[in-house]
C-alpha cells in the first residue's frame, strides 16, 4: 500500500524543500499582509512584524494593510513604520461595517451574547469578539471587500503575538498561483464545541441546497457516526433573519433551515476540526466569489454569529469543505509558526504530523489511519528544539 507520504504528495506536496537564495528582485504576486488590530495591541503587532520581516519580508517586501474599527494613533503608526520598509496602508472599518447588521435587534443579540458569557463560553460574552469573527467571515464590508484590499488578489493574515521559527526563502503566493491553490494553512485544531453547536447543520444545509457533492475535503470535517453527539441544542428562531420563501417552503431535509434536524443530516456531524485562521494565505478572489458569499449569507442569516460564537476559522474551513477539493488547499507544513499557546514546528514534528490527514483517510491503511487520527492537532505542543532542521537556514 502507498505510504502516507506518497499519498500526500499526490494532492499536495511542499512547494520547496530546503533553503533557497531568496529572489529579492523576482516578480511579486498581487498580494498583501492583512493585520486587524487595536492600538493596545501594538507590542504584539511589533513582535509579529519583527518575526515576519526577519524570516521573510526583508527579502520579499510585501505591503501591509492595517485595519481597525477605531483609529490607529500616531504612536501605533510610527512604530509600525519603523519596523518595515514596505508600503503600509491604514484602513478604518466603519461602525455599520463592524457592528450589528440592521436586521438584527441589538438588544436581543446582546442578550444572547450575555448568556454565552454567563455560560463561560470562551470569548462568548465579549461583543467585540463576535464582531471581529463576523468581519473576518464575510458581509457587506468585511475584510475581503474592504476598499484597501480591492486591488489585491491574495492575502497573508497576520495577528499580534505570532512567531515564525523558520526562514521562508520562497514566495508562497507565487507557488500558490503556480500550483492552482486557493487556501493555505499551517495548523488545524479542534474548535470548542460549545462555541459552534449549530454551525455544521447550516453548513451542511448550504451544501445540500446547492446540490454540492464533496470534492473530497468535506470529509475532513465530518465526525465518524459513532462519535456523534446527541445533545445539539436547537437554534433560537428569535435571532434569525426571516429566510426567503423558497427556503421556508422547501421540503424538510432539503434545506429548510429552521427545521433542520441533526438527525436528518445523513448521519453527519461536525468533528470540530478547522484550519486555524490566524494564519492564512489565501485567494481574495475566492472569498469574493458568489459561492463563498452565498455561503456566508446563509450562515449569517441563521444568527449564529450572535446567538453562538462562531469563529471565522470554522466558517472559512467549512466553506472550503463545501466548495474546495484537497488539491485546492495547501498545508504549509514547512512553516514553523506559533500563536499564543499553539504551535507547529516542522523540525520537531514526527513524520505523521508533517502531513495533512484530511483528504487521504479513506485511502490509507489501518495502521496509517490510526497514526493520523491520534495526531489530533497537527501541531506540536512542546517548544521547538534548538537547531531544528529547516529552521536555521
Ligand atoms: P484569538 O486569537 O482568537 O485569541 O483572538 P484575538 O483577540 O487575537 O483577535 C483576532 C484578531 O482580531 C487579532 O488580529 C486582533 O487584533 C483582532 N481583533 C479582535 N478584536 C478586535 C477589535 O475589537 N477591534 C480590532 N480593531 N481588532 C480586533
Ligand atoms: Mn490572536
Amino acid at each position: 500500500p502507498p505510504s502516507i507520504r506518497k499519498i500526500s504528495e499526490k494532492y499536495d506536496k511542499p512547494f520547496v524543500t530546503g533553503c533557497l537564495e531568496p529572489q529579492v528582485n523576482g516578480p511579486r504576486a498581487n498580494a498583501t499582509f492583512v493585520v486587524l488590530a487595536r492600538n493596545k495591541e501594538l507590542d504584539g503587532v511589533i513582535q509579529s512584524m519583527k518575526s515576519i520581516e526577519r524570516h521573510f519580508n526583508r527579502w520579499f517586501n510585501y505591503p501591509y494593510v492595517f485595519l481597525n474599527d477605531g483609529d490607529f494613533n500616531s504612536t501605533f503608526k510610527e512604530t509600525v513604520l519603523n519596523h518595515t520598509s514596505s508600503k503600509v496602508e491604514w484602513g478604518k472599518i466603519s461602525p455599520e461595517e463592524w457592528g450589528f447588521p440592521d436586521w438584527v435587534n441589538p438588544a436581543v443579540a446582546r442578550e444572547g451574547i450575555q448568556k454565552q458569557g454567563d455560560a463561560a463560553i470562551m470569548y462568548g460574552g465579549m461583543e467585540s469578539y463576535h464582531h471581529m469573527c463576523r468581519f473576518y467571515s464575510g458581509s457587506q464590508s468585511f475584510f475581503y471587500k474592504h476598499e484597501l484590499l480591492q486591488k489585491y488578489e491574495w492575502y497573508w493574515r497576520l495577528e499580534p503575538e505570532i512567531k515564525y521559527f523558520c526562514d521562508i526563502t520562497y514566495d508562497p503566493f507565487q507557488h500558490m498561483i503556480r500550483n492552482k491553490k486557493t487556501y493555505g494553512f499551517t495548523i488545524a485544531v479542534k474548535e470548542l464545541r460549545e462555541t459552534v453547536p449549530n454551525i455544521f447543520r447550516y453548513a451542511s444545509a448550504y451544501k445540500r441546497m446547492n446540490n454540492l457533492t464533496s470534492k473530497g475535503l468535506w470529509e475532513m470535517f465530518v465526525e465518524k457516526p459513532e462519535e456523534k453527539p446527541t445533545d445539539l441544542p436547537k437554534s433560537d428562531p428569535k435571532y434569525k433573519k426571516p429566510l426567503p420563501e423558497e427556503i421556508l417552503n422547501s421540503e424538510p431535509g432539503t434545506g429548510a433551515l429552521p427545521d433542520i434536524d441533526p438527525e436528518a443530516m445523513e448521519g453527519e456531524s461536525y468533528n470540530m476540526c478547522h484550519f486555524w485562521s490566524n494564519f492564512e494565505i489565501a485567494s481574495l478572489d475566492w472569498f469574493r466569489s458568489k459561492e463563498y458569499n452565498d455561503f456566508f449569507e446563509l450562515m449569517d442569516r441563521s444568527g449564529g454569529f450572535w446567538m453562538e460564537r462562531w469563529g471565522d476559522a470554522p466558517i472559512h474551513s467549512l466553506a472550503a469543505g463545501a466548495l474546495l477539493g484537497p488539491s485546492d488547499v495547501h498545508y504549509f507544513r514547512d512553516f514553523g509558526y506559533r500563536h499564543t499557546t499553539i504551535q507547529h514546528c516542522p523540525a520537531n514534528a514526527p513524520i505523521g504530523r508533517q502531513l495533512t490527514r484530511i483528504p487521504y483517510l479513506e485511502k490509507t491503511t489501518a495502521d496509517e489511519k490510526k497514526r493520523i487520527e491520534e495526531d489530533e492537532y497537527w501541531a506540536t505542543p512542546d517548544p521547538p528544539k534548538e537547531n531544528g532542521v529547516g529552521c536555521r537556514c
